[in-house]
């Protein structure tokens, strides 16, 4: 439907090596023949569900897939120029900093490739914001969690505002939180924002209220906070004082089976009690979407009308990390942002 992909778009939770489009597949495994690796290991189709165990697997297929700055550069200029073609106004992507032996790669190169393509994007003209939030992958402990936001820091302190915060992410049933604790604490009082993935499967419940009392600034998923699927008051009174806006991913949480289906997505919960919800693609290459069709998913499950979508769309700048003045303008059929406030 047209008016989805016209309708100017924020996607706040996008992870780059999750976002890789069937196209720019194509052109990886161009480059690394010898991988032997086909399109099926990389995307879920429609129709098809993976467990969380295979979804995080098809993450390490596109991380063979993606090992140099070229490869790199190459992603994040396709998958940036591809959210402003599907109207996506303002992008806030976030990646894992990887480090590869045997290509070279650093974590402080992983990230400059990451922005200087961003900044390539901005140069072409491309209609879009984008900012960057640095990822902290929890199976990697303690240690690796500090020097990420201390590369993180570096990076908030010495370009041009583009990374703003920090992503808590990887595979959920791996490592505890209270073991990531003083990173996060670290980077939210050097001015980081945070952006927690929480309660994505039901074992987090302890983790969750642990991180919540940071607070976090955005929550990834949040599926099994209220009480209806085991989570509890408490932790949804906690999200709701603090008011923190959750980021949404419908087709992300029914293909890897946190969520039975379209119906039962707890963006219902959240949504009517008006609470901050945003909608979000998570990995569009891996779920097969894009962020016009999760509204629209949104919209035909919940009962939307174009109005509440609208409404939705642009109540979510104001979950977006940098603070926007809410000027509009109406020049096009569409308002869209105008200024970012410095
Ligand atoms: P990258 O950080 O390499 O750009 O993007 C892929 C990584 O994002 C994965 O290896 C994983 O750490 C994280 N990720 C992507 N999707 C999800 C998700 O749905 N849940 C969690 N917890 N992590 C994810």
């Amino acid at each position: 439907d047209i008016f989805y992909r016209e309708l100017p778009k924020v996607e706040l939770h996008a992870h780059l090596n999750g976002s890789v489009s069937f196209q720019t597949i194509e052109k990886l495994i161009a480059r690394k023949p010898h991988l032997n690796i086909e399109h099926n290991m990389t995307a879920i189709r429609n129709g098809q569900r993976r467990t969380m165990d295979e979804c995080f697997r098809v993450f390490k297929v596109i991380h063979q897939l993606v090992d140099t700055e070229e490869d790199i550069f190459m992603v994040a200029k396709d998958v940036v120029n591809e959210f402003a073609a599907d109207g996506v106004k303002y992008l806030e992507l976030r990646s894992t900093p990887r480090e590869e032996i045997k290509t070279g790669l650093t974590k402080r190169r992983y990230v400059e490739t990451v922005l200087e393509a961003v900044k390539q994007c901005k140069g072409d003209g491309v209609d879009i914001d984008v900012r960057f939030l640095v990822a902290i992958d929890r199976r990697n402990g303690t240690e690796v969690a500090m020097e990420t936001v201390k590369l993180a820091e570096d990076f908030m302190l010495s370009t041009d505002g583009l990374v703003v915060g920090l992503d808590l992410s990887g595979d959920p049933t791996v490592g505890h939180g209270r073991d990531l604790l003083p990173a996060l604490v670290r980077a939210k009082n050097c001015g980081l924002k945070l952006a927690l993935h929480l309660s994505e499967v039901p074992s987090q419940l302890e983790e969750t209220e642990l991180l919540l009392t940071l607070p976090p600034d955005r929550i990834g998923h949040g599926t099994f906070l209220h009480p209806d699927v085991g989570g509890s008051q408490t932790l949804v009174d906690a999200v709701v004082k603090n008011n923190i806006p959750l980021e949404l991913c419908l087709t992300s949480n029914v293909k890897g089976q946190t969520v039975p289906c379209y119906s039962e997505h707890h963006f219902k919960f959240w949504y009517q009690m008006g609470h901050p919800s945003v909608i979000c693609t998570d990995d569009k290459g891996v779920f097969s979407t894009d962020l016009s069709q999760e509204y629209e998913l949104a919209a035909t499950t919940f009962g939307l009308s174009h109005e509440d979508v609208w409404k939705l769309s642009q109540q979510a700048i104001d979950s977006a990390f940098p603070a926007f003045f809410k000027t509009w303008s109406h020049s096009s059929s569409f308002p869209r942002i105008l200024y970012l406030k410095q």
